[in-house]
């Protein structure tokens, strides 16, 4: 309910510029974003994967409302990707990007849906020369038909293009059924947006159900699953479920947020796990900062006291 509330109000003017002019969202931002720079970014992904981790990049930004902007996303992640190929990060796919669909394009009025797959397609050419590959987030219900139609496009030549599925949706476990063949990279998440009740799970415990059902249909097929959250339960349960099957550690991987749970990712890793940080950077990170503070009361809480305490 809380987290309904915040998302909602988030989109409010008066809102977004209380919290982005507080001196206090700044050490806050610092906690979840790595950077406003590109050259930023890299030298937090050098450190995470001298400790053993692996990464994907986000360059931050949604709802680009014009073509020129799509394009200038687009041409950002692969000058990331070049810089990431010279920096000799990219070899075995340790750094990838995450793109996020809106954001080269997808909801453009005009040709949305082409644009974003021509940009996508570019930034598959890209990693595809660096030796990496690219992930595709997935937003709010309203998008998720079409961002699974540009995969299914863009994969005809670039099949290791990733998807994310959501476990709030009800869908979903259809949509893992679909999608975990031979080479298909699924990411798997709880799902960062609000919907209504007859799309979504509104329950926690049972958008943590759907979680582990899809996640056991992942693990059962022949794709190469992502499983992205921090929850210790689904962690351990995703430990025994892959171990029962004989799935290698190199067939399957764990992804966390950048700045949550850094000991957890770090400990996963040492025993033998692939473990892939997501790594956000770029100055417009308002919308991924009030997600995060939606999470997680305590995370709310926190910067509501700072914010107070500062004023
Ligand atoms: C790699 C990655 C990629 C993602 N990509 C997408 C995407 O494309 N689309 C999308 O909708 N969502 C995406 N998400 C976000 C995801 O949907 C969830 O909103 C987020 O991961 C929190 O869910 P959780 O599974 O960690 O479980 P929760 O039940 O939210 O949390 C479980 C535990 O994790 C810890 N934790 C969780 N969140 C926080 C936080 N913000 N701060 C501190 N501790 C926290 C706490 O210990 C908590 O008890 C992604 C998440 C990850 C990790």
């Amino acid at each position: 309910m809380l987290r309904r509330v915040l998302l909602a109000a988030s989109a409010s003017q008066r809102v977004r510029r209380v919290i982005t002019t507080a001196p206090v969202t700044r050490s806050v931002v610092r906690r979840f974003v790595a950077g406003e720079t590109a050259s930023e970014a890299l030298r937090v992904v050098e450190r995470l994967l001298s400790e053993g981790l692996t990464v994907t990049l986000d360059y931050l930004g949604e709802d680009t409302a014009e073509p020129e902007h799509a394009a200038a996303v687009a041409q950002e992640y692969i000058t990331l990707i070049e810089m990431l190929n010279a920096g000799g990060l990219t070899a075995g796919g340790r750094a990838e990007v995450s793109v996020k669909p809106t954001a080269v394009g997808l909801g453009l009025p005009d040709f949305g849906e082409e644009t974003a797959a021509e940009n996508i397609t570019k930034i598959c050419i890209a990693a595809q020369a660096a030796g990496t590959t690219v992930t595709l987030d997935m937003e709010d219900h309203t998008r998720v038909e079409a961002t699974l139609r540009l995969v299914g496009q863009v994969r005809a030549d670039y099949p290791d293009l990733g998807c994310v599925l959501q476990s709030y949706l009800r869908r979903t476990p259809g949509d893992c059924e679909a999608l975990a063949v031979a080479g298909s990279r699924v990411r798997l998440c709880k799902g960062a947006y609000s919907a209504p009740d007859g799309v979504a799970f509104a329950a926690r415990a049972e958008v943590d159900r759907n979680y582990a059902r899809c996640m056991r249909i992942l693990l059962e097929g022949n794709g190469y699953p992502m499983l992205a959250t921090h929850d210790p339960r689904l962690i351990a349960i995703a430990h025994s479920r892959a171990s029962e099957l004989g799935r290698q550690p190199s067939s399957f991987e764990y992804q966390m947020l950048y700045g949550i749970r850094p000991d957890e990712q770090r400990r996963l890793a040492a025993e033998g796990a692939q473990v892939r940080v997501y790594v956000p950077y770029g100055d417009d990170w308002y919308g991924y900062l009030v997600r995060r503070l939606a999470e997680r009361p305590a995370n709310l809480m926190f910067f509501l006291r700072a914010l107070r305490s500062r004023s």
